[in-house]
């Protein structure tokens, strides 16, 4: 084993004071949100009756290309921040590779995935705007489980629904936000106008993080002093999420080492965003060829099978209408384990990056990303969440071009999260019940035939 330094980490002081705001320095801007009755571009104080003044002026900021990290935010990262960079000599060692293969490892926070970062924000800005209460929906329940904790550190009531499937299948996530106090609802439920039209449709109905998303978001709508926050997608979630990146990048200095490809899992782009922003910011700024590669899964192709177009956010039509790949927002993907990557849609400033050629995508099958998962547990002894082993799995296949090339590449990804609540998962694939789900070309078109263009 080599005795060269395995694990990078910055001391308090170190921990950036910024988030980076790519938007304010892409050459092609995202296209606005537009509002979904009148198809008008939406204004900050458009999106004031749903979410935090602050997150709201966030979303829509192309100017300012660094916001200062709330005090208050940045003392509870300090709690688990700066998260290892890790060299994973023992991944390199199983793949024979000459490449070397970093990781960043967010599965350290106290929820187990980087989703804390932009809950704590989140949380923070609505308890300085006086509001009482937030709402959210969940799918694997990580989402909602950074945010219930984050909710009882500001001193915010938590309500959240979680996908029915989930609820059922992830019992412990839902323990985890009773543990930290949150209200925790099934979805499609019966509390709100969306879920009952949902149910009276179809009573057998598993749920989507779309009808979660619409029940949210109409208790926002209907409760006083109430919040909707979002976990993904989102410009300002991207935001906070870039203090994965920008850590990143002084860690690899620390190791005197600048990546070749940086790779992440992709459900909505948060932490693809979050590891890959402030070295893109190079790449625009003074055209560093460095690749960025987004890892989704084969059943939920938004990126690499989706039309880039107008869609809703959710599946009842209630969020603004956002310039995105999406695969239609009443999109139902094939149940696989990575619950937080079942999204029908991409974040409007990583479409517009992927449109604009800045970076890529490859799709993972399910067993595919099990078995680069094995592989990694067994190697660095992390067990990755399912969502993080579709980065596993596509930073290995560039490992593997290294070993052909003997080229000595220096490859980045981002571990999302760990997998101890997913064992379930782990047993079914170790027991060969794991398949993989095909979509057809008509599958993709026909439902986005579907939906036609909203705009
Ligand atoms: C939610 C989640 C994801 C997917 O969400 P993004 O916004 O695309 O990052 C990936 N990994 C883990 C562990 C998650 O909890």
């Amino acid at each position: 084993m080599s005795n060269k330094t395995k694990r990078f980490i910055l001391p308090e002081d170190e921990i950036p004071r910024y988030w980076y705001n790519i938007q304010a320095e892409m050459k092609n801007k995202p296209m606005p949100p537009l509002h979904p009755g009148t198809k008008q571009p939406l204004k900050a104080e458009d999106l004031f009756p749903i979410f935090a003044e602050e997150l709201s002026r966030q979303e829509l900021d192309q100017e300012n290309a660094w916001i200062e990290i709330p005090e208050e935010v940045r003392e509870m990262y300090k709690y688990y921040r700066s998260t290892p960079l890790v060299r994973a000599y023992g991944l390199e060692k199983a793949l024979g590779t000459p490449a070397h293969i970093y990781f960043k490892n967010e599965s350290v926070s106290p929820i187990g995935s980087h989703k804390l970062n932009s809950a704590l924000a989140q949380a923070y800005y609505c308890k300085q705007e006086g509001i009482t209460n937030i709402t959210t929906e969940t799918g694997a329940g990580q989402w909602g489980a950074a945010l219930s904790y984050a909710a009882k550190i500001f001193g915010l009531e938590a309500a959240v629904y979680q996908v029915k499937i989930s609820y059922e299948q992830k019992p412990y996530r839902r323990s985890i936000m009773q543990t930290f106090g949150a209200q925790v609802t099934p979805s499609p439920s019966m509390s709100t106008r969306a879920g009952k039209d949902i149910l009276t449709a179809n009573p057998l109905y598993q749920g989507s993080l779309g009808t979660a998303i619409s029940e949210a978001i109409e208790l926002a709508q209907t409760t006083p002093n109430c919040k909707y926050t979002l976990g993904s997608v989102l410009s300002h979630v991207a935001l906070h999420q870039t203090i994965i990146g920008l850590e990143a990048e002084k860690q690899m200095e620390m190791a005197g080492e600048y990546p070749d490809i940086v790779v992440a899992c992709f459900g909505g782009g948060s932490n693809f965003a979050g590891i890959t922003f402030p070295f893109m910011r190079h790449t625009i700024l003074e055209g560093k060829k460095t690749r960025y590669i987004a890892a989704e899964p084969a059943s939920c192709p938004k990126l690499t099978r989706g039309k880039f177009q107008y869609d809703f956010g959710d599946e009842a039509g209630y969020t603004p209408l956002l310039p995105m790949y999406t695969l239609g927002h009443n999109f139902a993907p094939a149940n696989i384990h990575a619950g937080g990557l079942r999204y029908h849609g991409a974040g409007v400033i990583v479409s517009q990056l992927l449109k604009d050629g800045y970076m890529e995508a490859v799709d993972i099958k399910q067993l595919e990303s099990f078995d680069a998962g094995m592989l990694f547990a067994r190697a660095e002894g992390i067990i990755p969440a399912p969502e993080s082993t579709h980065a596993i799995a596509a930073a290995i296949n560039e490992a593997n071009k290294c070993k052909e090339t003997g080229e000595e590449k220096v490859i980045l990804f981002n571990l999302s999260g760990h997998g101890l609540l997913d064992m379930t998962s782990y047993d079914k694939y170790l027991a060969g019940d794991l398949v993989n789900y095909s979509l057809t070309d008509e599958d993709v078109q026909g439902n986005l035939d579907k939906i036609g263009d909203l705009v």
